[in-house]
């Protein structure tokens, strides 16, 4: 039971003799789908068997058509947590879940650019706004710290951005946030503490020619795997809101349940 190593992200681009091996490993190692371990028949690509894939914990209707969660219909209190500038938020599948947590930590963890191209394709999917599909001008990655992201070796929202790219025509602009210090890991902290960590750890580089020079005025969308509170999205929204930009939405894979949700 071998997953093909090669689908790791390495270089970048694979040469011909990868792809070569990759289709001599298909053929002589069975693949396995990451949530379920079953053996992937011939006709499956990718990661995750289609079974998986059917069973994906989508958010419940009717949703908030602003932050797309799941609505009572009277209000909205995850609308009430984005900051004005923010026109609306999707997200392909709540987590945690089976299926949906292991694809994410198959992308995160090991680095499959397959998890990343299936992931993508299905954010690619969603029902946004008309003004949003109208507007849109770039993706940008919530970025890792650059001491993170050197241990990772790659950093999962820019993997999900460029797969999203594809799919939607429109350019990534890699260099237009950095994250300026490293933040604790978030997974213990109330709301309240999560908003104090992010605050301020991210920045608009100024450099000539960048994307702060690009940006004024435009609607962008921010990418990331998970949105939680969305402490972390709104960090990078209010830096690229003061950096000229004019709106800001978010596409994420997956979202965590919020206090109340059904
Ligand atoms: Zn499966
Ligand atoms: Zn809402």
């Amino acid at each position: 039971m071998v997953r093909s190593e090669e689908s790791r992200v390495s270089e970048g681009t694979s040469t011909r003799a990868e792809r070569a091996v990759r289709a001599a490993l298909d053929l002589f190692l069975p693949r396995v789908c990451v949530s379920c371990d079953r053996h992937m028949d011939a006709g499956e690509s990718g990661l995750v068997c289609s079974l998986c894939w059917s069973r994906l914990a989508v958010l419940p209707s009717p949703r908030c058509e602003r932050c797309g969660h799941p609505s009572e219909g009277r209000g909205c209190r995850f609308c009430e947590t984005l900051p004005p500038f923010v026109r609306a938020a999707r997200s392909v599948c709540r987590l945690p879940h089976e299926v949906g947590s292991a694809v994410v930590h198959a992308l995160k963890y090991h680095g499959w650019t397959a998890a990343a191209r299936d992931m993508g394709a299905r954010i690619a999917r969603l029902s946004w706004p008309a003004d949003v599909i109208a507007e849109r001008a770039a993706l940008i990655p919530v970025p890792l710290a650059r001491s993170r992201e050197r241990e990772r070796g790659f950093n999962q929202a820019a993997l999900l951005c460029d797969s999203l790219a594809s799919f939607w025509n429109m350019p990534v602009w890699h260099d237009a946030l950095l994250r300026t210090r490293a933040t604790r890991t978030q997974t213990r902290l109330t709301p309240g503490e999560r908003s104090a960590n992010v605050r301020d750890a991210f920045e608009v580089p100024v450099n000539q020619g960048g994307a702060r020079d690009r940006m004024r005025g435009l609607h962008l969308v921010l990418v990331d795997d998970v949105l939680t509170t969305g402490a972390t999205l709104n960090a990078c929204a209010t830096a690229l809101f003061n950096a000229g930009a004019r709106t800001i939405s978010y596409a994420t894979f997956g979202r965590a349940r919020a206090s109340g949700d059904r």
